[in-house]
């Protein structure tokens, strides 16, 4: 790491890595003595390393190559140049001496040469022990083990227990966010403490704006530091549940925003009362557990949850034990973790699209809405704010018109049967039909599934066109003024043209003139849709057959098989 004195440091200065306990003091001052790296500071009774976020302009301090592969670090190598600290021991004594491979570690754990210190040390900590870097998306600070020497971080697990990091059974290092202010690490005997400390606060404002520019998220517009604390909250103020670190609300909303301890992935995170969903128990349990299973299939339309807890920190939570009657009194909660999408067919900004991708955007939350059908379910309470434009993380920067183009709509479940709040902005997606039962008449002669269609379709709306707010379909009226508007808008997007049936369809004034969700999907509308995928298909099947080719030939001549395994091969490869 480049040259830093107390004075005047570069970069931005936010954490200390120090000893803590009598063998990392010890091994620190030995360092400090023997080599004398900068940046390895003392100072009364404590010895540490001091970390600061380099300028944009001296990039990383450690050299990029082998970096680690998980797939959202490569996603924004691009946009954000990781920065990453080695820790280790450095390279052993045997290849400095023959000038090889010869650059210490920004956090040198072991004293120079071949002594017998060194020699103990090295039995502990490798040359390339672990790093830190953040995460691409979250902007929280990773720690990843780099090798197989185990590495315990105190209470960074769930429950407060410690955390074991080592090599997992593919040989592949673990990884875990350093979500707490002081966080104390046992490399072998020695016992350090990592602390976040930007000391002034000047550095916490100077950090905050490096982060929000480099981590380039863009979830509903937000600046990532009004969702995320990427410097851990003191003791009172952290806060996790289950296996999630918990940071800001989304503003205007009740939804969590929290990270992954172990992945540093940030979710979304949604409570429901136990209290109130006692009445609808049955309806809240099929929907979440129609919602976890759909976590397997990567199509389905629907957004998934990733785990399901409740306030006693167990999974699955007590409201899907339906033989456990007292739940109600003993457990408050019941807490679950999705994707944390980018947008909402609300917020998306659609006018930045190169090319019409609306209609497959609609085609995927068709696609969620007829597999809850199938299954019986009804989604109930569909708004545009409830069709969710998820991130893609193939993609190295998420806001270019080709990014935008290429994301997955999904349909997020509404937990909650009567979610009809007294002002409603987009009561347009309410049907015509339900405002005469809203009064308290019983709404059961209703098609439910037919009032998700209205819903669906109306809410498809707010893509190019802004209905009025409170602009409630109840009279015929209303109805008239509203095809109109819409027809209107729909004859200056040439690209939605021969949709237009299918919506009107859709947005027919009888609910029994409205298709149903298999009956929509198999509409000649989405023409362009099945064109695409059949060409993205062909494109794959292309690829696929051009690299079993290559790999059949490779494997003839590597292994020259007899002619009874040639055509073997051959088989093999005309399957694709
Ligand atoms: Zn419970």
């Amino acid at each position: 790491m480049a040259a830093a004195s107390i004075s005047m440091p570069r970069g931005i200065p936010f954490a200390t890595f120090s000893a803590a306990n009598d063998e990392a003091v010890l091994l620190l001052e030995l360092i400090q003595a023997k080599a004398s790296p900068p940046n390895l500071i003392s100072s009364g009774n404590a010895i540490g390393y001091h970390i600061s976020l380099p300028l944009s302009s001296d990039s990383s301090s450690s050299d990029e190559t082998g970096s680690a592969s998980t797939s959202d670090s490569q996603a924004s190598s691009h946009s954000f140049k990781m920065v990453r600290w080695n820790i280790g021991a450095g390279a052993p004594p045997t290849l400095v001496d023959k000038g090889l491979g010869y650059t210490n570690p920004d956090i040198l754990l072991c004293t120079p040469g071949d002594t017998p210190a060194s020699r103990r040390i090295r039995d502990y900590i490798k040359d390339s022990h672990a790093h830190i870097t953040f995460h691409p998306t979250s902007g929280v600070l990773m720690l990843r083990t780099v090798c197989n020497r185990p590495i315990i971080y105190e209470q960074g697990d769930m429950h407060d227990n410690d955390l074991i990091l080592q090599l997992d059974e593919w040989g592949k290092g673990m990884t875990c966010v350093l979500r707490r202010e002081r966080n104390y690490l046992h490399f072998g005997p020695y016992r350090f403490l990592f602390t976040f400390a930007t000391q002034t606060r000047q550095n916490f404002d100077r950090f905050t704006a490096h982060m929000n520019k480099a981590i380039k998220s863009d979830f509903h517009g937000f600046s990532p530091s009004r969702l995320f604390n990427f410097i851990p909250m003191p003791s009172p103020y952290h806060e996790t549940s289950w296996n999630i670190w918990l940071h800001h609300k989304i503003p205007t909303t009740n939804v969590i925003i929290g990270v992954d301890i172990h992945t540093g992935q940030p979710v979304a995170v949604k409570k429901l009362l136990n209290k109130d969903t006692s009445k609808t128990r049955q309806y809240v349990v099929e929907r979440l557990k129609m919602a976890f299973q759909s976590r397997d299939t990567m199509d389905s339309g629907i957004l998934n949850i990733v785990n399901i807890w409740c306030s006693h920190q167990t999974s699955p939570p007590c409201l899907f034990n339906a033989s456990n009657t007292d739940m109600l009194d003993e457990c408050q909660h019941t807490f679950y973790s999705i994707p944390l999408a980018r947008y909402s067919f609300l917020d998306f900004p659609w006018t930045k699209l190169e090319r019409d991708i609306r209609l497959a955007y609609f085609h995927q939350t068709l696609l969620g809405l007829s597999a809850m059908h199938e299954q019986g379910l009804v989604h109930g309470n569909i708004r545009p704010s409830s069709l969710l434009v998820l991130a893609n993380a193939t993609h190295k920067s998420y806001t270019t018109t080709k990014a935008l183009s290429t994301k997955k709509a999904v349909l997020s479940l509404s937990m909650s049967q009567t979610g009809r709040k007294p002002y409603d902005a987009t009561s347009i997606c309410i049907a015509p039909e339900a405002w005469e039962k809203i009064n308290g008449r019983p709404r059961a002669d209703l098609d439910e599934a037919k009032l998700d269609i209205w819903a669906l379709a109306t809410s498809w709306l707010y893509t190019f066109m802004r209905p009025p707010d409170n602009f409630k379909i109840a009279t015929e009226h209303d109805y008239l003024n509203m095809q109109e508007q819409v027809q209107y808008r729909i004859e200056r997007i040439s690209s939605l043209g021969p949709f237009a049936p299918l919506l009107h369809q859709m947005l027919a004034w009888k609910p029994e003139q409205r298709p149903s969700a298999a009956e929509a999907l198999r509409s000649t509308a989405w023409q362009p849709v099945w064109n695409e995928k059949r060409r993205r298909e062909d494109e794959m099947k292309q690829k696929r057959k051009a690299k079993a080719q290559s790999d059949g030939t490779k494997r003839v001549r590597v292994l020259s098989p007899g002619a009874e395994d040639y055509k073997t091969i051959e088989s093999d490869s005309k399957e694709d």
